[in-house]
């Protein structure tokens, strides 16, 4: 017989390496591997969350979620939707796996690309520890069949494989695995659709450790509700659609604990990106940090995130160490007893000891660069943050002909920059003449990671036009 919790596939399928894995792990005899859900919101800024501050929005589901787990508050993802979905799955900076097509473009629905076939992903891991693996929502790591989640560690997809205001002809296409099911016209169902597949699949696997990978399409413009939800909150649709991804999260707690799985899984939920600021009222908040998406200032870069497993993680505590979705391949794999691959740079780190409240834990990876398309732009360690030099229009990459032309904005030349994150994490004091030693190591250090990756570039995925 398999030790209680532990499906008989999964011990058939590596009995040795799991228990190898678990004096580690000091899991007791009847624990099983964690299911891991990740819950990914779409341009959800740091303020948007009444556990991070925001005044208007009432998140009473996340807010318990972060009660119940750590709130980790220096965390970093992509400043934009396909590079941060391509980090997430393959633990690399985007532009290593050449999913870093912006400035020009992300993915759309007429891309010939996508992530290559031959990454291997999150999904990929934990599949071969026997998890049941799904992906709901937005894709957006290319359409085209060979690109699909079914065909990168998934065993199903359902949802709009890019951004939703990619439309052709008004409509958006919403899939299931590999076949278009729909030309959505009206997106205000959506958010429910995904909720209830994720609940059922959450009831059809409970016997099983299981991935489910919840990349929300919302509160990516165009917005949009159904009736329950709408006027809901205090500050407008942005708001009522922010409520109705925290309804979702409570959905998807309430049947963890349902089929009795709330100690057996660890939940995250982040965002994809920082708030993307040009659609004003439409656009979320990044609350005390500077600028929002396509920025590599804080506010883009920056997202609120929780992490809850109870019993393991420990509740209510707020957690400082830097950490970011590229660090979850190096990470969840191993608490199911899978290693990420030995024959490629991947550039996250593992922090199981960071989430699970280690005293003094540390993130192994240092250093985080943060990278706007392919342009490396600046690099934090520790409290220090240094911006290589820019232009004032890269803080609104968006929008930004409009705003020079309304004369609220000068295309001028801005030094490099040192900010002190502990003290100044609104970005607002240059600090570089006060220290110049730091400011030419942290340079120095981040040249020498860009020509290090630049010679560690993997291809992206491409088709030939049909
Ligand atoms: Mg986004």
């Amino acid at each position: 017989m398999p030790p209680r919790g532990i499906p008989a596939e999964l011990v058939e399928y590596g009995a040795a390496a799991l228990a190898a894995a678990m004096p580690t792990l000091s899991l007791g005899a009847s624990d099983r591997p964690p299911n891991i859900v990740v819950i990914f919101a779409d341009d959800l800024g740091y303020g948007d969350l009444g556990c991070f501050g925001a005044p208007l929005i009432s998140t009473p589901h996340i807010d318990r979620l972060a009660a119940e787990g750590t709130r980790l508050v220096d965390f970093y993802v992509a400043p934009v939707c396909s590079p941060s979905r391509a980090q997430l799955l393959t633990g690399c900076y985007p532009p290593r796996v050449s999913c870093a097509e912006f400035p020009g473009r992300v993915f759309t629905a007429r891309s010939h690309t996508g992530l290559h076939p031959d990454e291997v992903t999150l999904a990929d891991l934990l599949k071969t520890r026997g998890y049941a693996t799904i992906c709901i929502g937005k894709w957006h790591l290319g359409h085209r069949p060979e690109f699909l989640p079914t065909r990168q560690g998934f065993d199903a997809y359902f949802g709009i494989p890019y951004s939703n205001d990619m439309k052709i002809d008004g409509k958006v296409p919403l899939m299931r695995n590999e076949e278009v099911i729909e030309q959505m016209e009206d997106q205000s169902p959506l958010t429910e659709l995904y909720t209830d597949e994720a609940v059922r699949f959450i009831r059809q696997n409970a016997k099983r450790p299981f991935f489910l990978y919840l990349p929300h399409t919302m509160p990516h413009t165009p917005l949009s509700v159904s009736e329950r939800f709408a006027g809901r909150s205090k500050r407008g649709l942005y708001g009522d659609v922010v409520e109705c991804i925290d309804w979702s999260t409570g959905e998807i707690l309430r049947e963890l604990a349902a089929q009795g799985l709330e100690r057996d899984t660890l939940v995250i939920f982040t965002s994809d990106n920082g708030p993307w600021l040009v659609r004003g009222e439409n656009g979320g908040s990044a609350g005390p940090l500077r600028a929002g998406k396509c920025t590599t200032f804080e506010g883009g870069m920056r997202t609120p995130c929780i992490a809850r497993w109870p019993g393991r993680i420990p509740a209510g505590r707020t957690c400082g160490e830097p950490c970011a979705t590229l660090d979850f391949l190096p990470t969840f794999p191993r608490l199911a007893g899978a290693e990420p691959p030995g024959d490629r740079v991947i550039d996250g780190g593992d922090i199981t000891d960071v989430l699970l409240g280690k005293p003094g834990a540390k993130n192994p990876r240092k250093a985080f660069y943060y990278y706007l398309g392919h342009r490396l732009e600046a690099v934090r360690e520790g409290r220090w943050k240094y911006m290589f030099p820019r232009r004032t229009i890269d803080e609104y990459p968006y929008g930004f002909a409009r705003m020079i032309e309304a004369g609220r904005l000068k295309d001028e030349p801005v030094p490099e920059a040192l900010y002190d994150l502990q003290k100044d994490v609104g970005e607002k004091e240059n600090l570089c003449d006060k220290h110049p030693e730091i400011t030419a190591r942290l340079r120095a250090q981040a040249e020498a990671f860009e020509a290090e990756l630049k010679a560690n570039i993997r291809p992206v995925g491409w088709v030939e036009r049909t």
